[in-house]
């Protein structure tokens, strides 16, 4: 069983550790100094067992790391620093208590890799399934956050590091094939890393235009992007980044939390930046049709990505 509301916060507050002179956990609310000259963002972020995760499929420790990854990664896309993270979690009472031990360590070795406070929460009984909800602060200077409707005709569309593995292993893990799956994919697939320093630079060197970050799926995230800017793109299947994962995994499967940027056409872009690779797979184009060049052909790229209550 959980530890009761009282002790398990107390519990959260002893882990959450230092908190670099904030006012965090043990308040009413948590009191943080946005610094001068910046803006603030904020990102939430839900995490529902049987939606966002399942506890059979991957290890509690994954499951919280997932849970800030969503968020962080949501910074990234901004250019943004993370502040302060603050986690609401409703518990089924047959929960155990380890479990949730786990869940904590993992969000919390992701949440001091970047050094970001856990600053406070909520926490309740569930009737039912575990929910997870976070909710990121975090800055940026003032007017300086990368937009998702920045993208302009002309602009070339690039990519962070590849995409499709995190969905081709979530597949394999579903059918039952954990076993086939190579230990690096897992390990990778179940603590990825929110490119917090690429967005940052890409914003610092004012190399990017717009930017989204990839969660729902490289055909979805783009054609938000595209609506948000009033434009079309043309991507290159052949450009995308996907070894040895299916084509259709990388253009659809979501949970690969990298960042897709449009950048202006004489823009110098590094092919690394913090250590990331970096490719460019397409070009944004007038009108608001969104394509891919296979084969010497355009098809339409319609957004096939995940999305809630599609039926
Ligand atoms: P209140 O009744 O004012 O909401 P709580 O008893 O819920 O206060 O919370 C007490 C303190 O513990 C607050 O600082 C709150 O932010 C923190 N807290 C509660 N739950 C969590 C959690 N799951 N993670 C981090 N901090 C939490
Ligand atoms: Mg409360």
């Amino acid at each position: 069983l959980p530890l009761a509301e009282k002790s398990l916060i107390r519990r959260m507050r002893l882990r959450a550790g230092n908190t670099r002179g904030i006012v965090g956990i043990g308040d009413d609310c948590a009191c943080i100094r946005i610094p001068d000259g910046q803006e603030a963002l904020i990102t939430t972020d839900f995490s529902l067992e049987d939606i966002h995760f399942r506890r059979e499929l991957q290890p509690a420790a994954s499951t919280g790391h997932r849970c800030l990854l969503r968020g962080l990664s949501d910074i990234a896309a901004m250019g943004g620093t993370p502040l302060a993270v603050f986690l609401s979690i409703a518990l089924p009472d047959n929960l155990p208590q380890r479990w949730l031990d786990e869940f904590l360590g993992g969000l919390l070795k992701l949440a001091s890799k970047f050094a970001v406070p856990l600053a406070g929460g909520d926490t309740s009984k569930s009737p039912g399934k575990i929910l997870a909800d976070i909710v990121v602060l975090g800055s940026v200077p003032k007017g300086g956050a990368v937009l998702r409707s920045g993208a302009r005709p002309g602009n070339r569309i690039f990519v962070t590091g590849t995409l499709g593995r995190a969905a081709a292993t979530l597949a394999a893990l579903l059918r039952g094939d954990k076993n086939k799956i190579p230990a690096p994919d897992l390990n990778t697939y179940f603590y990825q890393s929110p490119r917090i320093e690429v967005g940052r630079i890409l914003r610092e060197k004012g190399l990017a235009s717009s930017m989204i970050d990839i969660s729902d799926g490289l055909s979805t995230d783009l054609s938000h992007l595209c609506e948000e800017s009033k434009v079309g793109a043309e991507l290159i299947a052949d450009t995308i980044p996907h070894p040895e994962t299916d084509l259709r995994f990388a253009l659809h499967g979501g949970e690969d939390y990298e960042l897709l940027f449009t950048a202006p056409a004489k823009a110098a872009v590094p092919r690394r930046i913090a250590n990331v690779p970096i490719t460019e797979i397409g070009r944004i184009i007038r009108g608001r049709k969104v394509s891919l060049r296979i084969a010497g052909k355009l098809q339409k790229l319609a957004p096939a990505g995940w999305e809630h209550f599609r039926g």
